[in-house]
């Protein structure tokens, strides 16, 4: 089972305000908890030009999206940014295939267990109830940097690799070079708040509602 809600607007509009708008939505899993209607209403409401809006299964499935977005690349090309309704891993699959442009969740994952998409996964989710990926260039920083830091580096990353595991990249040289690449470094200078853990689908969400 998946479960999604949608961010909070003020976490959403003053990223995309006056901004050229591609879209990006998935309808994998029907049996998800996702608040379809919350976000027809969203898009329907949506004063910034939208360029393209294309629904497709499984956002986590990467050859999919690869053949989307070929498929619509001169009006993502024209796109200012992103915009991404699914779990937190079909926006690091959306992230790491759309490399150029600023790519935004506008959902945050609760839950995902026994989720696996059509492929294999690469990426994974912590169903963390409030998504850091709109400041962090669409790289989770939960499951890529091995003490799951939310306000930037140890300091202990050795060429590029993280002090914990030698094996992989620092998550946090990953995000520097992708925000550095897309000219948003300034996402840096917002301090965020300690985790609330209130927001774990056990205290904010009810079985009832899931299982609606
Ligand atoms: S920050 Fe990471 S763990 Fe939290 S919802 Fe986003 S992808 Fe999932
Ligand atoms: S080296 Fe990088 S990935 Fe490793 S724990 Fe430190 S910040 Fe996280």
């Amino acid at each position: 089972m998946l479960v999604v809600q949608l961010k909070p607007d003020d976490e959403i509009r003053p990223h995309i305000a006056g901004k050229k708008i591609f879209i990006l939505e998935c309808l994998g899993c029907q049996d998800v908890y996702s608040p379809i209607d919350e976000i027809n209403k969203f898009i329907d409401n949506l004063k910034e030009e939208v360029l393209g809006r294309v629904r497709l299964d499984y956002i986590c499935n990467r050859d999919f999206v690869s053949a989307y977005v070929k498929g619509y690349s001169e009006k993502i090309q024209e796109a200012d940014l992103v915009l991404v309704f699914s779990c937190g891993v079909g926006t690091q699959v959306v992230s790491s295939v759309i490399e150029h442009k600023a790519v935004y969740t506008c959902c945050d994952t609760l839950y995902l267990n026994g989720f696996q998409g059509l492929s294999v996964q690469q990426y994974d989710c912590y169903q963390c109830g409030e998504c850091y990926m709109n400041y962090t260039a669409g790289v989770c920083p939960l499951t890529n940097c091995s003490k799951g830091l939310i306000n930037g580096p140890c300091g202990g990353a050795q060429k590029g690799k993280c002090e914990v595991n030698p094996e992989a990249d620092c998550a946090w040289v990953v995000i520097y070079n992708r925000l550095e690449k897309l000219k948003m470094l300034d996402r840096l200078d917002k301090v965020l708040a300690p985790r609330n853990y209130s927001k774990l689908l056990s205290q904010s969400l009810s079985r009832e509602k899931i299982e609606r």
